[in-house]
């Protein structure tokens, strides 16, 4: 798996800096986020470093595929409410005018009652 030892998402899903973790698995880690714009705001990652969306292509389709799928899963344990009354916003931002600030590619899942600081 890829890693860039100058990355600090890298260094979080390796344990290497300290994160409030919501989820492990072989190839994801999610934690909350250090700035919070909602009651509830994790980031989901893989493990593997993919700068960003950018970088994807059809051969990411399958880690990709699983990732989506545990987005609604650990937003009810980290605290979001069930669809339609609750629910959630994925955000994932892409390059400087996509408002990227790190490197590693990362979901942002954000929920709970409004109103929220952000967003
Ligand atoms: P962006 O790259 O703009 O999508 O945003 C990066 C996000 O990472 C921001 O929401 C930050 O608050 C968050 N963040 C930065 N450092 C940490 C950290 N050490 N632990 C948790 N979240 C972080
Ligand atoms: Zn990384």
């Amino acid at each position: 798996m890829e890693h860039d030892a100058s990355c600090i998402f890298c260094k979080i899903a390796a344990g290497q800096i300290p994160s409030r973790v919501a989820y492990e698995d072989a190839e994801f880690f999610a934690f909350h986020d250090i700035n919070p714009w909602a009651p509830v705001h994790f980031l989901i990652i893989p493990k593997a470093h993919i700068p960003s969306m950018a970088h994807l292509d059809a051969s990411h389709a399958g880690l990709m595929g699983r990732l989506m799928a545990l987005v609604p899963q650990l937003a009810l344990q980290t605290g979001c409410r069930p669809y339609p009354q609750g629910g959630f916003r994925l955000v994932t931002n892409t390059g400087a005018e996509g408002g990227q600030e790190i490197h590693h590619l990362h979901f942002h899942v954000m929920g709970g009652p409004r109103p929220w600081a952000r967003g």
